[in-house]
């Protein structure tokens, strides 16, 4: 089934935890409740074709045997062959320009030898975005899909087997992570550098957390950051090249290896400045998660989205209302009455103190809903597989399965 026919499409940008949660909900939930669901086509597109369980990235970059990569990587198409022919239709490309004037969306469509083909521009009834954001490390997500993630993977895979000096530079729970790893993966060899470590956490769990990053052989540096990296790409465009960092208290370091897992940067650029806000997120209204200035039926979730901290738990609970206030508006716009189509959902976001972050494969610190979590329990919950028990009934749906 292709995207060509007349069908009223919602369509979705991005195949991750965003993206796929809210097709799932819609195809069950909203969709076979419209005024003639067969006129509907749920199209969503991603630059990769399959999605990955993204936390564990900081220890599936060291070998594939750490998960069984079949749980780690999933196929988007096969998680969708549940639903009726023509309802939903998966393509492979990249949004490269919203017109959200004209309610269209341009797309770089990626043909099976890897390759891109032409533009093509749909026309959408309703549009979610959900494109999140990248790393500047390629290592932690798909910066571009899962060859070009695998195909680092190995690239920084032959150089860590010589490595000696490494340095992770970010103080968020994935730099955290990643030197965690490699500290107990090299035994004493890795080095971490943060402005601030675990700011989301209170300051004495940060505290436990270098402590077991100590024990790990890491070394932490407060207050520093990495001014300038020689050559420029190493890290990004090169994940195995050596660098010099230059960091701002005047030290030098030559090292093995670079990481930077510092500040995410949204996946927005194809959207109109009006539509962001100043840090690159959409400007999403926070209670009903529709996209501020952008006309009628076009919303965001996710990390691409400005309506809460990035974080898995918050889209899940996003979900629900999004796709009710979806439901809403599809219902209105087929000509149901306001009191048939019922009241907008509110998303109210949970800020209590929520963090797990695993420290190596037996330690880690965290807080769930404002709780301190013992060592132990973030292993048991997180650090054991970092979340690969969750994501098999979320990618097929199964989470879905009832309305919420
Ligand atoms: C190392 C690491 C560890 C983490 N650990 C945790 C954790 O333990 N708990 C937690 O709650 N959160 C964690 N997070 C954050 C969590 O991964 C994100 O909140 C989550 O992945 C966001 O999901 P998303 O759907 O918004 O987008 P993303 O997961 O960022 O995925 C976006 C998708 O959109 C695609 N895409 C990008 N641009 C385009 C485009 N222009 N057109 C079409 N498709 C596009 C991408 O290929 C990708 O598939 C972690 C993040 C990292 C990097």
């Amino acid at each position: 089934m292709s995207i060509a026919n007349d069908k009223k499409k919602i369509v979705i940008l991005g195949g991750s935890y965003g993206g796929i949660s809210t097709a799932h909900y819609l195809l069950k939930h909203a969709v076979p409740k419209l005024p003639d669901p067969k006129s509907y086509q749920l199209v969503l597109i991603s630059t990769s074709l399959q999605t990955m369980c993204r936390p564990a990235a900081p220890r599936a970059l060291i070998s594939d045997a750490m998960f069984p990569q079949d749980k780690l990587f999933v196929s988007i198409p096969e998680s969708f062959a549940q639903y009726a022919p023509g309802s939903f239709v998966f393509e492979q490309g990249t949004a490269t320009a919203l017109d959200h004037e004209n309610k269209t969306v341009s797309v770089l469509l990626t043909k099976s030898d890897d390759s891109t083909s032409d533009e093509v521009k749909i026309a959408y009834h309703a549009l979610v975005i959900s494109t999140g954001a990248s790393t500047p490390s390629p290592l932690l997500g798909f910066t571009r899909d899962e060859t070009a993630l695998k195909t680092s993977w190995v690239a920084f895979r032959i150089a860590l087997a010589e490595a000696k000096h490494i340095v992770v530079a970010g103080g968020g729970a994935s730099g955290v992570e990643v030197a965690g790893e490699l500290g107990e993966h090299l035994n004493g060899r890795a080095g971490y550098g943060g402005a601030r470590i675990l700011p989301y956490l209170r300051p004495a769990i940060a505290e436990t957390a270098e402590m077991y990053l100590a024990k790990l052989g890491v070394r932490t540096l407060h207050n520093t950051r990495v001014t300038a990296v020689v050559p420029a790409a190493a890290g990004t465009e090169e994940v195995a090249a050596n660098a010099t960092l230059t960091l701002d208290n005047g030290e030098t370091l030559r090292v093995d290896l670079y990481i930077p897992a510092t500040g995410a940067i949204p996946n927005t650029t194809f959207v109109s400045e009006t539509l962001r806000c100043p840090d690159g997120r959409i400007n999403t209204d926070a209670s009903t998660l529709r996209v501020v200035g952008a006309g009628e039926r076009v919303y965001s979730i996710g990390d691409a989205s400005s309506a809460a901290r990035p974080a898995i738990h918050n889209i899940a609970s996003m979900v629900p209302v999004l796709c009710a206030n979806i439901k809403r508006d599809l219902l209105l716009a087929a000509g149901q009455s306001a009191q048939a189509a019922g009241n907008d959902r509110i998303f109210k976001e949970d800020t209590r103190e929520t963090q797990l972050v695993p420290i190596g494969r037996s330690k880690g610190v965290g807080a769930a809903m404002g709780m301190k979590f013992p060592s132990f329990l973030v292993w048991l919950i997180k650090g054991r597989d970092y979340w690969l028990w969750t994501t098999g009934n979320l990618w097929s749906g199964k989470q879905w399965t009832k309305e919420s």
